[in-house]
């Protein structure tokens, strides 16, 4: 049986290789877009290459926004003197739909791992740093994934903040071991955020 014709099998193809898809999903949705071309496959394509032209990472905390400023570090009503700490943009985007964090973030881009040679250098740390005395930060709140990679990296930056006046603390209980922020609903990491513990 011939396969799809070779662009729409490309489409495939690039589609597999999306998180959560495999080549049976991806087959499905270019399917089910080509019958909803007018509906779903147009604006797709339309606000992909929209998306795909301006999003960028805020060159302050690694959000990704439009902008080479995020609107959260833009705001002022942020600049509450509390910086979360967070592993990737997804978990910022899971604080945020919990509406429980008033401050600012960062974001580290990875966790610090042997296996895989990733060291300070690699991760946004060194910005950190520099943010907590540009913006007068007076907590550090590490949000990190209950992981032994995402915890080994809270202990360096806790050792890097010793010393340097603010206070560093960790989400609380409610995080379950090696689970993932934004894997939890709101009100799991609004508790988590209210009950966190001095580092
Ligand atoms: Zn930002």
């Amino acid at each position: 049986m011939p396969d799809a014709p070779r662009d729409i099998e490309a489409l495939i193809e690039i589609m597999a290789k999306l998180p959560g898809l495999g080549p049976r999903s991806a087959r499905r949705a270019v399917l089910h877009m080509i019958k909803k071309r007018a509906l779903l496959m147009t604006p797709l394509a339309d606000v992909m290459a929209e998306v795909a032209a301006t999003a960028r990472e805020c060159l302050t905390c690694g959000n990704i926004g439009t902008a080479d400023i995020c609107e959260i570090c833009e705001s002022g009503k942020r600049a509450n003197g509390q910086i979360c700490v967070v592993e990737d943009v997804a978990d910022l985007w899971a604080m945020e739909r919990g509406h429980a964090f008033a401050g600012r973030y960062h974001v580290l881009g990875g966790t610090l791992s042997a296996l895989d040679a990733v060291g300070p250098e690699d991760l946004r740390i060194p910005n950190l740093l520099t943010r907590i005395a540009d913006e007068g930060v007076t907590e550090v709140i590490l949000a990190l994934n209950a992981t032994v990679d995402g915890q080994t990296t809270a202990h360096y930056i806790a050792g890097e903040l010793e010393g340097r006046g603010v206070l560093v603390t960790s989400l609380a209980q409610g995080v379950p071991v090696g689970g993932e922020l934004d894997y939890l609903d709101d009100g799991t990491i609004s508790a988590a955020l209210k009950s966190r513990r001095s580092f």
